[in-house]
């Protein structure tokens, strides 16, 4: 079943009148794109249904705040559509079109200005990669990759199996989600993963499921095809506000992903991205609901990392005190900084790395944390 998509908010049925005409404003500026399937999972008596958060309009997303390329990728782009941040690992865009446009976009520039940093033509990226040695990993994203017909992905993840440095092919997709039938309606995709997810170097889907209700049995099959293709496939959301920010919905979603094999791998603090701040959660209000959550699981659906993606690198919120906070680089753009510990006084407020202005350096490091860090 190939459900229809839809790309006006005059399409929405669950809207009346008066909303459309509201969000005819936003979708000017912040296109909108879902399907059928997507949005019947809402529920239409419920105007806080966290389905309809992620993929209908809201008139707060015109609230001016944020900017449009928080984590600054710009700084890192090495060659159109090629990003090279972390030593071992190259971000490739290939698609800039998804199977619904999350409202909380943290890439919404690339639907803004489509064709702008994505290209059709990778021949520049593979040579890149071809000649860094250092490169062991290649993230496919965009954009959905999965929103390609397989016959346009395959030629691109053949090209990176070619090149011998390159161990993990990672697909980024939120299409198990968005649009199972895109993959339960294709065998040439299990075919392909068949092809190039071999023993000794296999493909890795980065799913992002943000709330347990989209783990639909069509989703569960869909990811269970992925599996059984031999392919590895983990979870990454971030944590926004209406959404998931209940500690127990975070712990079903974690349990839910663990029973099927999908295991939570990375937490993200919402990005300030354009038109996002009716998603973001203070720092330290996501840090105490992702702890809430993962002390209600077991071991194995609470290996999801809490981290902010900044400019500079990943930074896990690795604790807190009455007074302090602490973060870890669990990646870094300067090697060097990979593993250093920081400690700040606590802002209730502050929505990003950013916001914490105050560096503490006489608090005695954990001993736990400090051997980790060395
Ligand atoms: S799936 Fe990813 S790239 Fe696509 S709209 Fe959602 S957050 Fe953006």
């Amino acid at each position: 079943m190939k459900p229809r998509y839809l790309t006006q908010v005059d399409q929405i049925e669950l809207l009346d009148n008066e909303d459309r005409a509201a969000l005819r404003r936003v979708e000017e500026k912040f296109a909108f794109r879902s399907n059928e399937y997507y949005l019947s999972l809402i529920d239409p008596d419920d105007p806080l249904d966290p389905i309809r958060r992620i993929a209908v309009p809201d008139v707060r997303e015109l609230e001016e705040s944020g900017v449009l390329d928080p984590s600054r990728e710009s700084n890192y782009t090495v060659a159109p559509g090629l990003q090279h941040k972390y030593r071992e690992t190259a971000l490739m865009l290939v698609s800039d079109m998804c199977g619904t446009f999350c409202r909380f976009c943290f890439r919404k520039r690339l639907f803004m200005n489509r064709g702008a940093e994505v290209t059709r033509d990778v021949t520049e990226e593979i040579a890149y990669i071809r000649e860094h040695p250092e490169i062991t990993n290649v993230l496919l994203t965009g954009g959905d990759p999965l929103i390609m017909a397989t016959s346009r992905l395959e030629p691109i993840v053949a090209a990176l199996r070619e090149i011998e440095h390159v161990g993990i092919i990672r697909i980024g997709t939120k299409m198990p989600a968005f649009n199972p039938y895109r993959i339960l309606d294709d065998p040439s995709l299990p075919e392909m993963i068949r092809r190039y997810s071999t023993n000794e170097k296999r493909i890795y889907f980065m799913a992002q499921f943000n709330h347990p209700r989209e783990l639909t049995p069509q989703a569960v099959e869909a990811l269970n095809i992925l599996l059984a293709a031999g392919a590895i496939v983990v979870n990454q959301t971030p944590i926004l506000r209406g959404v998931n920010d209940d500690p127990a919905v975070l712990a079903e979603l974690f349990r839910k992903l663990s029973f099927i094999g999908v295991p939570p791998y990375y937490v993200f603090q919402c990005r300030p991205t354009l038109g996002n701040r009716m998603f973001q959660v203070p720092v330290e209000e996501t840090y105490c609901i992702v702890e809430t959550a993962k002390s209600q699981v077991s071991g194995l659906a609470k290996r999801a990392r809490f981290v902010i993606s900044h400019a500079t690198g990943k930074i896990e919120v690795a604790g807190l005190t009455d007074d302090h906070i602490f973060f870890k680089y669990h990646q870094a753009a300067d090697q060097e900084n990979i593993g250093k510990f920081m400690c700040f006084r606590r802002n209730s407020t502050a929505l990003w790395f950013d916001d914490y202005t105050e560096p503490v350096s006489d608090v005695p490091v954990p001993q736990e944390i400090g051997e980790a860090s060395g």
